[in-house]
């Protein structure tokens, strides 16, 4: 496991201000005035404006390790360039490694898929948004997580479907009410997006609640079921993770997402891959070669490396992320007015700041701009969002402690 530190070295460019192309009459497709985006890139942007004019920023808002990749995967990577891995891959991915994704599968979700079920694509995102595309068109329903990761709901819109929220409320740990889901079920609803751990809430799927979702959908086959678990192994206390795929009775029209971003501290090289029902996946491959043709081919075989290596580094890291999950916990509770459940996976933690008085997005600029602490505001990921803040302890203990010590004199 690499050094814990708050950004990434940079290439040092000389300083230039380039000229910008405008244009008053630029004709964009009307559909481009729907499509959302993600906050964090937004408030990271603003964070490092204010840095480049001498604020100290405490960052506390990014959804990425802060470890660097495990040495033996970068070596891997290396060791590809050097080999001559410069080429395109199979659009769907190296055989070698959609079978050691098969082998994770089996080993860690205790569920049985083919390789050729497997899609290997760049990051986490593009299997949420070849899934969206496939089945969001005007007058098809699709359901997400709300609050949750304001990717479903900007390509959800952004498809011409209409968005239908699964609320997540505190009171129910940031989980999902089975009945409730399955009541919101339409003849026009066509996908399902879960998310399990959860960003922004931390909160996890109780495999009680999962089974009944599950037995609910038995008796909608019109449903596909889209499981967001690239955060499966960041989970704390024993918690066990519930996947998507060990339910046989909806295997045929489940896609799990899944990626090596989170777990192996690799957001920068851009992998991840979905498990497709056979019936999809040649469509899933064909928006892979209408868009990005293939994965990054070096990156690929370093992947091979960190499923089949030594994984003590993400063990590691886990260990690094629990202590800081109660550090941010303990902190957070001990600020007038702000309350915050334990998160129970991923490194976030989403507290409830309806005692303050404030409303979610004015604390995120006041923090910001006259705290210097950059955080999400709870609305960054849904209307349900309202009353929060998202805080990630992907960060050191002294940058978290400083951090909430400098909100708790703010908000003082
Ligand atoms: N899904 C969830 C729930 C996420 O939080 C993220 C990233 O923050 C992603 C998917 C995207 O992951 P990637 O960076 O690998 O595209």
């Amino acid at each position: 496991m690499g050094p814990s530190h708050g950004g990434q070295r940079a290439p040092v460019l000389a300083k230039r201000s380039y000229p910008m192309a405008t244009s008053t009459v630029t004709p964009l497709a009307q559909r481009m005035l729907s499509l959302g985006t993600e906050t964090a890139f937004e408030v990271f942007a603003k964070a490092k404006a204010l840095e480049a004019q001498g604020k100290d920023i405490v960052h506390l808002h990014i959804g990425a390790p802060d470890f660097t990749t495990p040495p033996n995967i970068v070596a891997a990577g290396e060791k590809a360039l050097r080999d001559g891995w410069h080429k395109y891959t199979p659009a769907n991915g190296l055989l070698e490694l959609r079978e050691a994704v098969v082998e994770d599968i089996a080993l860690r979700r205790n569920a049985e898929v083919h390789p050729d079920q497997v899609l290997i694509v760049p990051g986490g995102k593009p299997t949420m948004f070849y899934a969206i595309l496939m089945f969001g068109e005007p007058g098809a329903e699709i359901m997400y997580p709300n609050p949750g990761f304001p990717i479903y709901e900007s390509l959800i819109r952004w498809s011409g479907a209409k968005a239908v929220p699964i609320e997540l409320s505190e009171e129910s740990g940031f989980s999902f009410d089975a009945d409730k889901v399955l009541a919101k079920i339409t003849p026009a609803t066509r996908l399902l997006i879960l998310n399990t751990p959860a960003n922004p809430t931390g909160g996890i799927v109780e495999r009680s609640e999962m089974d009944k979702l599950v037995r609910g959908l038995e008796q909608h086959p019109h449903v596909t079921i889209l499981c967001d678990e690239i955060y499966s192994r960041q989970l704390y206390d024993g918690a066990e993770h519930v996947s998507i795929l060990q339910y046989p009775s909806v295997a045929d029209r489940s896609i799990l997402l899944d990626g090596w971003s989170k777990t192996y501290a690799m957001t920068g090289w851009r992998l991840g891959y979905g498990v497709w029902p056979k019936n999809l996946v040649k469509h899933a491959e064909r928006l892979q070669i209408n868009s990005v043709s293939c994965a990054n081919a070096a990156t690929q075989v370093a992947a091979i490396e960190a499923l089949r290596g030594p994984q003590d580094s993400v063990d590691q890291m886990l260990r690094a992320f629990d202590e800081r999950r109660h550090v941010m916990h303990r902190e957070l509770n001990a600020i007038p007015g702000v309350s915050c459940v334990m998160p129970k996976g991923a490194f976030y933690a989403f507290p409830n700041i309806t005692g303050t008085g404030r409303k979610s997005q004015a604390l995120e600029n006041g923090l910001l701009n006259e705290a210097g602490v950059a955080c999400l505001s709870g609305t960054a990921f849904g209307a349900m969002g309202e009353g929060y803040l998202r805080f990630s302890y992907a960060n050191s203990v002294e940058n978290i402690q400083e951090g909430l010590r400098r909100v708790r004199e703010y908000l003082a």
